[in-house]
């Protein structure tokens, strides 16, 4: 049986609510030695997961806070123990104390992710899920919450579990074909199941390509603003942010460092970099930025170029055009459209770039850039095939994705040694190392390095 562990699961900052969470067989025994409910109700007799009011109070009596305290019973907890919440004001020095007073009870601190680690070896839910806990907590755009949310309830889940059992039940049967000879495989059994691992193929094959596109909700996308100096780089930087970050000058070269913002344009989360701007200079810091600015095109999966449209173009403008590598994405920003234009717009066709009118000025024409960039950059629309990705269909993680792929392995090979007619103990190894590879993603293969490696990466409280 596991010992009793507690934590604040709020944040460390000054809020409003602050939560201390205890879990395990002697959490009711040992919160209701330091709260005292107004109602006069003694703790053990709580209903499950109503909210009490009352006092905590420390070993000589003194109060710590007033708070509201709810108790959940095992089975029916997020641990799957039994818990209790103390819901008091979010001061950190009052959460602490709060905390200290629970670990006299001889409580102990829990540790990261011991909360959700239980959650898991108590089959309130599956390691894929867990996973998605983190991922709901860090997540930096609603559209990666969303995704991370479809996981937690179950979207990974399922479809593992329903691969799993397939496998487990054609393994099942090529045991029994071993075990013995005499029992032939009937050619239409054969068929079926080279079917279902042709289908499992498939299945696998399309969320490892989701994994790929999930980069785009997991990182961002590093967007690097180019151009010749006074173009208006940091402008429209600006522009897109929402407010003065970068220093805005007349002066040529002003921008010397590169800056990096993020910026959500729609479901697409932008890392951008403003640039020092490309011009050829004698000035060592200059060169700097400059050599910077080189790296952050080469490393960019899509380019801003701002041009002037009040001048024409110069030759440090095709320079720009011709620095950024074919097949990355990019836009011509032609820039300054409250002043009269002297670009037209088929001068940059040649070039292939999208080109759109904006004043980083007003901020006329910048939804029109955020358009484009959703275009480009369709997060949930749809695959190469055409079809529909649902949130929670995103393979996300990296563990996650390694595993599909090991399986993807294993079922291809089963699948051509099938066709082959390869004697069926080489048919079963394949199995069954796929078997293992889905049984990783879910947890149901236990793999201890694994499990402690996942749960590391929470905060303590969760
Ligand atoms: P950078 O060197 O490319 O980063 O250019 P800045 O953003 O510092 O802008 C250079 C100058 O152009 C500043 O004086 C800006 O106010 C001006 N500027 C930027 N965008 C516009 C615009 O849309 N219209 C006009 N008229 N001026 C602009």
């Amino acid at each position: 049986m596991s010992d009793t562990i507690a934590a604040i699961a709020t944040g460390k900052t000054v809020s409003a609510i602050g939560i201390v969470r205890i879990s395990g067989p002697e959490s009711l025994t040992a919160a209701d030695s330091i709260f005292r409910a107004a109602s006069g109700t003694k703790l053990k007799d709580f209903e499950n997961r109503k909210l009490y009011n009352g006092e905590i109070v420390d070993d000589s009596g003194n109060i710590i806070d007033l708070c509201l305290c709810i108790v959940s019973r095992a089975p029916n907890s997020y641990t799957g123990e039994d818990t209790v919440e103390f819901h008091c004001h979010g001061s950190p020095v009052v959460l602490a104390e709060a905390l200290q007073a629970v670990f006299k009870q001889g409580v102990r601190q829990a540790r990261p992710g011991e909360f959700t680690k239980r959650a898991f070896l108590n089959g309130k839910m599956d390691l894929t899920q867990a996973e998605a806990v983190v991922d709901i907590i860090e997540a930096e755009t609603p559209a990666a919450a969303l995704n991370a949310a479809g996981q937690l309830r179950g979207a990974i889940s399922l479809k593992m579990e329903s691969i799993y059992n397939s496998l487990i039940d054609i393994m099942a049967h090529f045991h029994a074909v071993i075990d013995y000879p005499d029992e032939d495989i009937d050619e239409f059994k054969m068929s079926s199941y080279l079917e279902t691992l042709q289908d499992i193929e498939k299945k696998l094959r399309r969320m490892l390509e989701t994994h790929e596109r999930s980069k785009v909700l997991r990182e961002g996308i590093p967007t690097a603003i180019i151009g010749r100096p006074n173009t208006g780089k940091s402008s429209l930087l600006n522009a897109l942010l929402g407010y003065e970050r970068a220093i805005v000058t007349d002066i040529a070269g002003t921008t010397r460092d590169t800056v990096e913002e993020k910026v959500l344009i729609g479901n697409v989360l932008l890392r951008l970099i403003d640039t020092a701007g490309l011009r050829k200079t004698d000035d060592t810091i200059e060169k700097l930025g400059v050599d910077r600015t080189i790296t952050a095109i080469d490393t960019a999966h899509l380019v801003l170029l701002v041009l002037d449209g009040s001048e024409p173009l110069k030759s440090e403008d095709y320079d720009a055009l011709h620095s950024i590598a074919k097949d990355t994405p990019k836009i011509a920003v032609i820039n300054k459209s409250d002043l009269p234009s002297v670009i037209d717009a088929d001068e940059l066709r040649e070039f292939g770039p999208e080109s759109c009118k904006v004043s980083a000025l007003s901020g006329d024409g910048i939804n029109r850039i955020e358009e484009k960039i959703q275009k480009m950059f369709p997060v949930f629309a749809t695959s190469d095939s055409g079809e529909e990705y649902a949130y929670g269909e995103l393979i996300t993680n990296a563990r996650q994705a390694e595993a599909i792929s090991r399986a993807l392995g294993s079922i291809h090979s089963a699948a051509t040694a099938l066709t082959a007619s390869v004697t069926p103990d080489a048919v079963l190894t394949d199995i069954e190392a796929a078997i293992s590879a889905i049984g990783e993603i879910t947890g149901k293969v236990m793999r201890e390095d694994i499990i402690s490696k996942i749960f590391e990466r929470f905060c303590v409280g969760k």
